[in-house]
């Protein structure tokens, strides 16, 4: 690290780090000790790299943080789990000294206060590489239990959170991970499977497709388009983008078709939209529906050429 050395950016961290009941001992010693849950626990973890994941040239590294702690409150929100701790490792460019590590921090607690996510500990180590931030989540089930790919069945209807498409704009740093809406829609619905939309709709639904031995038929007119999906202006169209672009970070889950009429009915969460998109059916395979035709629809996204034959 810079000047400050590691152990005082460790008193500093220290510092900065609220008390929580569920963490008996948190950062500053050997290991974290946490409050035993007496549930199954769920586990995932993400790590970023300078130059593949963002480009610290061109983004605040606040930023950076709120999407490393994001994305994998993202994978907890799309098991339906509520986060209990996070563990953060950094490896900082040694040029970049101590006030980016503080950067980077206040990101990720930012994100972390606000969904109640205490950060435990963590590795902060220096090197002459760009910089690579990995975050461990760790989370107790919501109301359902932990919450599948695979439990989709024949007849149920996908719906989806949000709207998609052209996160590129610059949601895609700025993830709302849908932990709150993951747990309300569990006291309105039966989620039957789910997951969060991270490398792009097409290619996450077709996750759940295998994993629930089934097919899908998405209704091309019925899937919310993002603004941002409209702006890209790069010659694909919208519903393409809302197809193939990732990091979303919406929710996209299974419920039978009468859960589904009454989330999408009464539209039970709070400031966030839901939308029926397709429904699932007992042909394995996954395809795209518009104007009466049905087309299969390759993992990684829009055929192209099917709308341009459109009349
Ligand atoms: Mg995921």
């Amino acid at each position: 690290m810079g000047p400050m050395g590691e152990f005082d950016f460790i008193r500093w961290l220290r510092e900065r780090t609220p008390t929580d009941p569920r963490v008996l001992v948190g950062p500053g010693d050997d290991a974290a000790v946490l409050a035993a849950t007496h549930t199954p626990l769920l586990v995932t973890t993400d790590m970023l790299m300078d130059g593949v994941d963002f480009r610290l040239e061109d983004v605040d590294p606040v930023r950076v943080g709120r999407k490393a702690m994001g994305v994998n409150l993202s994978d907890l929100a799309a098991m339906g789990a509520k986060p209990l701790a996070a563990v953060v490792s950094v490896a900082l460019p040694r040029s970049a000294g101590t006030s980016l590590a503080k950067q980077l921090h206040a990101g990720l607690a930012e994100m972390a206060a606000q969904h109640d996510c205490p950060i435990v500990g963590g590795d902060t180590n220096s090197w002459d590489k760009p910089l690579v931030i990995s975050v461990t989540a760790f989370g107790v089930p919501g109301p359902q239990g932990p919450i599948l790919r695979s439990g989709a069945r024949p007849g149920d209807w996908l719906v989806v959170t949000g709207a998609l498409g052209g996160s590129i704009l610059g949601r895609h740093l700025d993830v709302t991970p849908r932990i709150a809406e993951a747990i309300e829609l569990q006291r309105n619905a039966r989620l039957h499977a789910m997951i969060d939309i991270s490398d792009g709709l097409a290619a996450d639904v077709h996750h759940l497709v295998e994993e629930s031995g089934c097919g899908l038929v998405l209704d091309a007119d019925s899937i919310p388009i993002h603004d941002d999906a409209r702006r890209m202006n790069d010659g694909r169209s919208p519903l393409d983008h809302a197809l193939s672009d990732g990091e979303d970070f919406e929710l996209a889950f299974a419920v039978s078709p009468e859960d589904g009429a009454r989330l999408v009915g009464v539209q039970l969460l709070d400031k966030c939209p839901v939308a029926r998109i397709g429904r699932f059916v007992a042909e394995r395979g996954l395809w795209i529906q518009q104007h009466g035709e049905r087309r299969p629809l390759p993992p990684q996204g829009w055929v192209h050429r099917f709308e341009e034959n459109d009349p």
